[in-house]
């Protein structure tokens, strides 16, 4: 069985989306996700502490753009700089991202033309 998209970003982080079960978006984010979670991941593994980390809490799209909340533990003042500043990357980036098709789209709209 071919799990969803984000059903297969969630596996691939595993500690990033333990307290995760569902990504609130339609696929054409899923590459944009992708990446920041791949971002987040490499900050993650360098706390082996099960505790210390970062942990997705929600990630859903509003008025056209990414949200991507986390709880953050015991990281670092730069650790924690760096997850802050790619997640606002990735969000401003999703404002061109057709949340159909991953295409580049108009910031006003959710969707491309062809979606
Ligand atoms: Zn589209």
């Amino acid at each position: 069985m071919i799990g969803t998209p984000y059903e297969e970003i969630m596996k691939k982080y595993p500690k990033l989306f333990s307290n995760l079960s569902y990504v609130e978006c339609d696929n054409g984010w899923a590459d944009l996700i992708d990446k920041v979670s791949r971002r987040i991941h490499l900050i993650n593994n360098s706390y082996e502490n099960k505790e210390d980390g970062v942990f997705a809490a929600q990630i859903k799209e509003k008025f056209g753009g990414l949200r991507y909340y986390v709880d953050i533990n015991g990281l670092l003042d730069h650790d924690r700089e760096q997850v802050r500043t790619f997640i606002s990357e990735a969000e401003k980036m999703s404002y061109s991202i057709c949340t159909g098709c991953g295409k580049t789209k108009d910031a006003k709209i959710k969707r491309c033309p062809n979606c």
